[in-house]
Parts: C-alpha cells; structure tokens; sequence
C-alpha cells in the first residue's frame, strides 16, 4: 500500500448535495503555517513516496494565495519523498489563476457529476452541473486532466443505462461511487445504494465496458479486473490501508482517512506535535482500525477474495456502528458479487470455454470483435 497523506483544507463547501455526509459550513480553512508543521512532521515520518492529495469539503476555497505558498513548501520542503499530487474538486471555484498553479504542479482532478444535468442537478442541487462545467473548461484550458466520480444513490441507479450514455458521449472517464449512509442526516439511509443493487451496477457496467472497449475508461471496473488478475488489491478499499494513509484536517489533526475528518473520537495526534509511527499508535483510532485488520483476518478467512479484497473500507464498516467492530464493509455483497463474475469469467476465458478466448480471440478462430475480461486485466493503469 503504497504512502499517502490527505489534506483537508477546510470542510466547508459551497454545494449543498443531497446525500453528503462529509461537509460543515463552520469549518476553519487551514493556515499555511499548517502546511509548514505538514513539511516538519513528515520529513522523518516515512522515506518513501507520498502521495497528497487535497479533499474537503471543497479544496478550492482555501484559495490560490493558499496553494501558491502551500505548493513549493510541500514540493520542494519534501523533495526526498517524491511527492505526487491530487486534488478532489467540484470545480466552482476554480479560477485561471487557481488553475495555473495547480498545472504547474501536473496535479490531476477529480470532480464530481452524477450524470445528465436534469438528474445531476437533482440529487446535487440546481445550477451544480453548469458551475462545475465552467471550472471544468478552465482546468482543461489551462491543460489539467479532470476524471468525474459518479455517485450512484438508491434513486439514480434506476437511470443507469442514461448516465453511462452520458459519460460515453461526452468522453469522460468515469468512476463510480455508491452512495453511503449519510451519518449526520437524520435520514442517514435515504440516498444510500443498497449494497445488492451496487454489485449488479458492478455487472452492468462490466458488460457495458467490454462492449465499449477503448471508447470508455470505468476506472473502477479496471481496478476490480486488476485485484482478481494479481491478486491483491490495487485502490485503497481492497488493501489494508491502516498505517498507510492518513488525513490531516484544517487545524492539523491527523486522522486514519479523509472520512474521519471532523470526528474528534477518530483523532490520532498532530501535525504541530511532529509525531512519529509509534506515537500515533497508541491513539485509539489506530488501536481501532488495526482490530478492523484483525477481525477481517479472522471472519474474512474463508472467504476465496480475501486477498485482494480485505474486508473493504474500514470507514464504511466502523464508522456507522458509532466505532463498534459489528462486521465488515457493508458493501461485501457488492464485492462478493463482482469478484465472482470477473473470476468466473477469467476461468472461463482462460480455458477456452468461451469464445472470445484470452485476448478477444482464438488461435484458428476468426477474430471477435467482443472484448474479453482479460483485455481489462491487461490494460496498463
Ligand atoms: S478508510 Fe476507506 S476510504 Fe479511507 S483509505 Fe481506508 S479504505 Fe480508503
Ligand atoms: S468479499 Fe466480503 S467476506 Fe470476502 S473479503 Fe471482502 S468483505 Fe470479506
């Protein structure tokens, strides 16, 4: 699991989308001199490359005076690890100036669109689409990539063939997003995709990425591919991510991950305190999550994709039960879903069962045009 560090800027966010479990209006913005302590605690933390990236709430409110002093210090005060960069946006605020900065960084976006603009609008607030494609086209401008998380909740799954069209047509990169419980709504379950519906969405996509071959990117269905194929996980969720990624909140706290943010019982120290591995494993959140790893040991064991699946997200699996190990990721019959289709079909391809062979094709056979699951498992991420 590769080194990777979160930083929060401020958890407020100008948008007010309908299932968002993470955003709070009163939140401070972090001051540059945070970022500095960032520079002094990590110098010796770990020597190896890190990754940052910057989250929220909305990342771009900290503003372009924030990123233009915040860029060099990280860069070049931690040259030593390599630092790479992203940034997780819904782009409103993005400006030339913003824009330049982060370029000059090679810092990739992530943006949200929930599909269409009607039905976008409609779970993420009216006039969301239109503001984010305008930050959209001053990113592109000023050269940066931008991929969209699409989040699919217990209502927009019922439009999925309309929202992979609209990704298809518009050449966008796609990777999707279950909704999850929303813990500090009074409604937390409204949005939420159920975790049967989210492994069919898994299938579907499957299917509608193999048929679409080189027109598309899902990046989740690439990842998924991949965890089967080498046999452990590739993204943060099917790895054990605990003493690997750690999130630092606008006033320097240091959490497990971005999605503890603002929970005060989840707090592993400081960034001002300079803490070192052994510090930071005596709080009780790392305690936690490490039980988390245990438990999946023990109640995951039989499982045939523990390997590259882990028991999920340890957020998803502890935070809801208010920290209380009760199991593991919700999601796992999402997981145990898709997993099974990819490996049943690599199998199959593999033995020449089907007819589309390994590569798409048979020695003998005339070429299909169809792809194979091990044209996705092959595919350079
Ligand atoms: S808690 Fe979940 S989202 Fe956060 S790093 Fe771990 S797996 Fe990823
Ligand atoms: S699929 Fe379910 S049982 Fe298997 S490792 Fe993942 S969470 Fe555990």
């Amino acid at each position: 699991m590769p080194f990777h560090v979160m930083l929060i800027p401020t958890l407020r966010c100008p948008s007010k989308c309908s299932y968002c479990w993470s955003s709070e209006s009163g939140s401070p913005v972090m001051s540059i001199e945070t970022i500095e302590e960032v520079v002094k605690w990590l110098k010796n933390f770990r020597n190896e490359p890190v990754t940052f990236t910057f989250h929220g709430g909305e990342p771009l409110l900290a503003g372009a005076d924030f990123y233009r002093k915040a860029m060099p210090l990280l860069a070049e005060g931690l040259s030593n690890l390599k630092p790479a960069f992203a940034m997780q946006t819904n782009l409103w605020k993005m400006t030339p100036e913003l824009a330049n900065i982060l370029a000059k960084y090679n810092i990739p976006l992530g943006s949200s669109l929930d599909g269409p603009e009607e039905l976008n609008d409609l779970q993420r607030g009216k006039g969301y689409y239109k503001k984010t494609m305008l930050g959209y086209e001053i990113a592109r401008a000023a050269g940066l990539k931008v991929s969209f998380i699409c989040t699919f909740t217990s209502y927009s799954v019922k439009f999925r063939e309309d929202i992979f069209n609209f990704f298809l047509e518009n050449g966008f990169t796609l990777k999707l997003h279950p909704a999850l419980p929303s813990i500090r709504s009074e409604n937390p379950d409204k949005w939420a995709l159920d975790p049967k519906e989210y492994g069919e969405l898994l299938v579907y996509l499957l299917d509608k990425y193999l048929e679409n071959m080189g027109k598309i990117e899902i990046m989740n269905i690439d990842h998924l591919c991949k965890c089967v194929f080498t046999n452990r996980g590739t993204v943060c969720t099917f790895v054990d991510c605990m003493g690997h990624t750690f999130a630092v909140g606008p006033d320097g706290s240091i959490y497990p991950c971005y999605r503890f943010i603002g929970m005060p019982e989840y707090v592993m120290g400081n960034v001002r305190d300079h803490p070192g591995r052994e510090d930071l494993a005596r709080s009780d959140a790392w305690k936690l999550m490490f039980r988390y790893k245990e438990y999946v040991d023990r109640e995951c064991g039989e499982c045939k994709y523990v390997k590259f699946c882990r028991g999920g997200c340890p957020y998803n699996a502890i935070a809801p039960t208010e920290g209380e190990i009760k199991g593991v990721d919700p999601h796992c019959t999402a997981y145990k879903r898709i997993f099974k289709e990819i490996t049943e079909r690599w199998e199959k391809e593999f033995l020449g069962g089907s007819d589309m062979g390994m590569f798409g094709f048979q020695p003998g056979h005339v070429r299909d045009s169809r792809h194979g699951i091990m044209s996705i498992m092959l595919k350079r991420l």
